[in-house]
């Protein structure tokens, strides 16, 4: 709000300047310089005095009444030499100097007057020149009048910009509440704004776009769980036919064969199980939130791993306590770090858990890491090897396993949980994931 105020408010001020500038200009191009204008008034009885008095005079008595003027007068009159006013006047005034017209100084509070153009004021004056200083002109307080009436146009022009920029401030306000939200995967947020509003069409617009790609995601969504779900009735009946199959086969060659095909199906159905568990966190589950000892939990998680050659090292702060989450969830996305840590580590995996201060306001969060010394994954890809079925290339073979999708299901499984997976490099010289609760 303040910054957009303070926009609307230096370009009233500029805009007023220059409307004070141009206005200026007009007026004095139009109808001459307003300000001499008033010092003209200001000095008006100087200027009377000598035109109706002292020019008025016969040619032999101009000096003497000049001089009982100066007796009487502040003012200084002074009989210069022409040539050193020319010096110091310029363009219109060095002009009007010439054709003998008073030129006025508002600057210097003086005036000047050559004394005489025909030679008739006394002998030898029309190469001299009379100045008044000191006259009584104070163009100051005319000034101070035009800056009141500039300061009060621009407060009052300010006061409406101000309601109506803080109107429009809370809408797109409103509006990039409601883009953080959908961000997010807070896919019902709508702005919902009134048609008086003044950002009214565009708000329209997202959530029209919004409406689009809520019912997209939910197509999209529906079709791979119904997908998912109609594959494993025949992969069910197959199980079953494999079976009888290999009774069927006793102890001929075909075995080998069969027990082949038994194992592509059973990849088959691991990989549509994934898919459904996929899908149902994409419906946003429902959390079966329970509080549980997180330490156990964790202890327990490295137990029911598969058998492999290298031991994981738990590294568990004593303070870990208690976490109200969905304990079968959170354990299977650790459960899918460790397995993948397993997968690519030479001789070393770490799980480590503690309590940190989370950023900002946010209070506590629980910090759960999983490490190993692995090839890592490279910077670049950091990002995108959360989204389902996305492998680095060396993992493209399938001596590795996996479909691509063991990172992705816990990284929605910690968002559900209102959490945080992401990954760096490890001290240990691989891959560190690291999962930020709010505790
Ligand atoms: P997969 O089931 O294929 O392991 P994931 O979603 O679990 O799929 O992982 C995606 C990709 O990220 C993997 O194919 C692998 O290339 C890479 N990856 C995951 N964990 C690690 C790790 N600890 N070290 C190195 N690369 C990893």
């Amino acid at each position: 709000m303040n910054r957009l105020f303070f926009r609307f408010f230096v370009l009233v001020l500029l805009s007023i300047s220059a409307a004070a500038f141009i206005v200026y200009f007009a007026i004095t191009w139009l109808f001459g310089d307003p300000l001499e204008n008033i010092a003209r008034r200001q000095a008006s009885a100087q200027i009377f005095l000598l035109e109706q008095y002292i020019d008025q005079a016969p040619a032999d008595q101009w000096l003497e009444r000049l001089n009982k003027v100066r007796e009487v007068s502040k003012v200084q009159y002074e009989l210069l030499p022409a040539a050193s006013v020319r010096r110091q006047l310029a363009g219109h005034d060095a002009r009007a100097f010439e054709r003998g017209e008073l030129v006025l100084d508002v600057g210097r509070k003086a005036f000047y007057r050559r004394v005489d153009l025909d030679g008739q004021r006394y002998i030898g004056s029309e190469e001299e020149a009379l100045s008044a200083q000191n006259l009584p002109i104070d163009v100051g307080f005319a000034m101070q009048l035009e800056m009141v009436r500039y300061v009060i146009v621009a407060l009052v022009l300010l006061v409406p910009i101000g309601f109506w920029s803080r109107a429009h401030w809370r809408s797109l306000q409103r509006l990039s509440n409601v883009a953080d939200r959908f961000g997010e995967g807070e896919l019902s947020a709508r702005a919902h704004m009134q048609p008086r509003d003044s950002v009214y069409p565009l708000a329209e617009r997202i959530d029209h776009m919004a409406d689009r790609i809520e019912r997209l995601l939910a197509a999209q969504r529906n079709l791979l769980h119904s997908v998912s779900h109609e594959i494993r009735t025949p992969i069910a009946r197959l199980e079953f036919a494999m079976e009888l199959l290999r009774d069927a086969a006793g102890h001929s060659a075909l075995v080998k064969r069969i027990d082949g095909m038994q194992g592509d199906l059973a990849e088959l159905k691991e990989l549509v199980n994934e898919l459904l568990g996929m899908a149902r966190l994409d419906a946003g589950q429902s959390l079966q939130r329970q509080p549980f000892a997180l330490g156990p939990a964790l202890e327990q998680c490295v137990a029911t791993l598969p058998p492999a050659a290298i031991p994981v090292r738990s590294e568990l702060a004593p303070d870990l306590g208690e976490i109200s989450a969905d304990q079968r969830l959170l354990l299977r996305a650790v459960g899918n770090l460790l397995r993948n840590a397993l997968k690519y580590a030479n001789g070393q995996v770490r799980l480590s858990a503690s309590r940190v201060d989370g950023p900002g306001e946010a209070g506590q969060a629980l910090r759960i890491s999983v490490e190993d010394d692995g090839p890592g994954i490279p910077e670049d890809e950091r990002e995108r090897i959360f989204e389902p079925f996305y492998r680095l290339d060396r993992s493209r073979d399938r001596s590795t396993g996996g479909f691509g999708l063991g990172l992705s299901i816990a990284s929605k499984a910690i968002a559900l949980h209102g959490g945080k997976l992401a990954v760096d490099a490890s001290p240990l010289g691989g891959a560190r994931f690291l999962i930020t609760l709010p505790a």
